[in-house]
């Protein structure tokens, strides 16, 4: 018994370098699909029919090159271990090739003595390779521990001595030879444990490969600062859904916060990120209304400063119909009031859009219009605004926007409209502001931000600018008649200032309309930064020297900066609305007060825009500001309006306060 051990034990020794060098190529082999794979994936069921191939090829190969050992009881090949294993990593799709092919190979060089033996043989491994891929299916390799290998070898084992005893039970091996192919195999094991090893790390390190490139995928889809999904995750998205047969209407909804800049000032950088998680987390949150969670709500960071959000599966026009915009708004308006931040809370202002549109055929085209929607970004000052033919009808409107524009120009009549500037102690009417009153357009309001980017766009802005410096001079004549020392402001922004010769134009016009200087006040609206230009110092040298005075629009907002008041001479500084709303907020109210004791600094005086209640204009005059503007005092006002205001403004004290248009 032990002699025969030992021999075998011995003859398997032999053939160990052959074995070992045929399953080297079987790892190279399997190595080689997995290399193929990688770049691109392949659907799991063409992998199994490849390893079944692959492996069914070689075993027909090997076959043909052993077919000197075939009938011997100790063979230096690897027939079985390769169906084994083209079942183990193919399934009954890879496992039934390479079945189909080895029976052949054994058939073809083998002849058919001792066939059915080795078909059953063969059979005998194909099921418990098949057992070996259940046991191992649904998992992942990473999953896989030493012990699932070991639990799969020793089923290749035993199957190999149950496939001895059958066909020894069935007289098909002559019982001398039952110890000896006994033994043959239970050493011819052995290696397999290290072919299998060797697969399975092969098979590892492609996973972790894997894992790495995928973690490395989904760090190009992720939003650096907020960590939502990116416009590289909103384009694959998008061009799954233009993909949709048939399409199905979908809708995008932009959000921005109106307030970003003051919000962002006043609560720093990591709040507009955390702002735009919350937003998202909300919408995949169980307090989102009912009626958009429907829509599978679908979150992107556009741009640093703007969600995008798809809705699925419905119009812009359902959209509009179902409110669900406004529900969208709203929802998100109660997370920050619940929160107790009310009101320093972010403005959301909505767009939406649908996602298909007769202007662009794809989802790179749909995301670019989307970027130019936002971009031509008009202040409805409504939250929620429609475009339901997409970016076409923004710029149908916009061009209806330039014809009157191109109409105000030509007959130097803007529709201008004033609001006070009051004494807040003693509500004393000091002057007015001339802001644009655009008519709305087939039912869509306009904004005058709207008509000066339209014009900027078209170079236009210093030509309307100077249609209304010459309505606000008309205007001024009136106003000069019926209550001389008020000082009507026009805005105007850096083109006009750097357009050559234009002050010069401006004291010709006072003079020809024969009002002083002091009837005038140019205040300077910015945008973008003042040019550096020689024809920005000698405009306002020459407007400070004929009298007419400067005012800083907006300071400390935008581009109006420190520098801008610290270069030139204004005789009047401006606060935005926007910080006036956030005044009870102490880092907004400190804001407040540097900007105050720089105009005093400067010999300024002080305006803040946007009083809108009493105890704004408390606080305000207790800062010791003096002059302010906004709903609480009136709205911008038509010019005969404005003049029976000030003429309230002077009656005695008692009068009510009138209500903002
Ligand atoms: P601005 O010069 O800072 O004008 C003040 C803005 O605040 C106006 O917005 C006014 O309607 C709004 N406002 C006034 N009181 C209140 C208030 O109590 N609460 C709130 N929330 N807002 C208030 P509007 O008319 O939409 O103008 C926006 C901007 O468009 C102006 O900001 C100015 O920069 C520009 N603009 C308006 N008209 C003209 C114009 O004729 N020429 C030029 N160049 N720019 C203009
Ligand atoms: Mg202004
Ligand atoms: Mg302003």
């Amino acid at each position: 018994m032990w002699t025969l051990w030992v021999n075998a034990g011995a003859k398997e020794l032999a053939n160990m370098p052959l074995v070992l060098l045929q399953y080297t190529a079987i790892l190279g082999i399997v190595g080689l699909v997995l290399i193929a794979y990688r770049a691109a994936p392949a659907p799991a069921q063409r992998t199994q029919y490849v390893y079944g191939a692959v492996l069914g090829v070689a075993g027909y190969l090997l076959t043909l090159l052993v077919a000197e050992f075939i009938q011997s009881p100790s063979k230096p090949y690897i027939r079985n271990d390769l169906l084994f294993l083209a079942c183990l990593l193919g399934g009954w799709r890879g496992g039934g090739i390479a079945f189909v092919l080895l029976v052949l190979a054994r058939w073809q060089f083998g002849g058919s003595a001792q066939m059915p033996a080795a078909t059953l043989d063969l059979m005998l491994f194909f099921a418990s390779g098949l057992v070996a891929h259940w046991v191992v299916r649904n998992r992942s390799v990473l999953e896989l521990r030493w012990h699932h290998l070991l639990l799969v070898w020793l089923v290749r084992v035993a199957t190999g001595l149950l496939s001895v005893g059958v066909i020894a039970l069935l007289g098909w091996l002559p019982t001398s030879l039952v110890y000896q192919v006994t033994a043959l195999r239970v050493f011819g094991a052995l290696p397999a444990l290290a072919l299998l090893a060797g697969l399975y790390t092969l098979f590892r390190l492609d996973a972790q490969h894997h894992v790495l490139l995928q973690r490395e995928r989904d760090r190009g889809q992720l939003h650096p600062l907020t960590g939502l999904p990116n416009r590289r995750a909103m384009l694959d998205h998008l061009q799954s859904l233009f993909a949709e047969t048939p399409a199905r209407p979908h809708t995008l909804v932009l959000l921005e916060s109106a307030n970003y800049v003051e919000m962002l000032l006043a609560q720093g950088h990591s709040w507009a990120d955390s702002m735009w998680r919350e937003v998202a987390a909300h919408m995949n949150g169980a307090a989102l209304p009912h009626t958009l969670s429907t829509c599978r709500p679908r979150v992107f960071q556009f741009t640093d400063t703007a969600l995008a959000v798809v809705l699925h599966g419905v119009s812009s026009q359902e959209v509009e119909h179902k409110e669900l915009a406004q529900a969208l708004h709203h929802s998100l308006h109660l997370i920050w009031r619940e929160a107790g931040n009310q009101p320093h809370q972010p403005q959301l202002r909505l767009t939406v859009t649908p996602l298909h549109s007769p202007d662009h055929t794809t989802a790179a085209e749909a995301m670019r219009d989307a970027s130019l929607l936002l971009q031509q970004r008009i202040d409805l000052g409504e939250p929620v605004h429609f475009f339901h033919r997409g970016f076409a009808q923004q710029a149908a409107l916009d061009s209806v926007v330039l014809s009157q524009v191109l109409q105000w120009i030509d007959t130097g009549q803007p529709p201008m409209a004033y609001q006070p500037k009051c004494h807040l102690a003693t509500l004393q009417v000091k002057g007015a502001e001339a802001l644009l009153r655009p008519a709305p357009i087939d039912g869509t309001p306009i904004s005058p931000s709207h008509v000066l980017a339209v014009a900027a766009r078209h170079r236009l802005l210093p030509a309307l600018e100077w249609s209304t410096v010459v309505a606000v001079v008309r205007d001024a004549q009136r106003c000069w008649q019926e209550s001389p020392g008020l000082s009507l402001s026009v805005n105007i922004s850096g083109a006009s200032l750097s357009t050559p010769g234009f002050a010069e134009r401006v004291q010709a016009l006072l003079h020809d309309a024969h009002l002083p200087p002091s009837t005038l006040t140019m205040e300077l609206t910015e945008s973008s930064p003042l040019p550096d230009v020689a024809s920005v110092k000698t405009n306002l040298r020459t407007l400070h020297a004929c009298g007419i005075a400067m005012s800083l629009d907006d300071f400390g907002s935008g581009y109006s900066g420190l520098s801008v008041l610290a270069h030139h001479p204004f005789a009047e500084v401006k606060i935005d609305q926007h910080m006036v709303a956030m005044i009870d907020v102490p880092r907004m109210k400190s804001a407040i007060q540097i900007a105050l004791d720089t105009a005093r600094h400067y010999d300024a005086r002080f305006v803040a825009e946007g009083v809108e209640t009493e105890a704004q204009r408390d606080t305000l005059a207790g800062m010791g500001v003096d002059t302010g503007q906004g709903y609480l005092f009136a709205a911008a006002l038509p010019i005969q309006d404005f003049l029976a205001f000030v003429r309230q403004s002077l009656l005695p004290r008692q009068s009510a306060l009138p209500l903002p248009a």
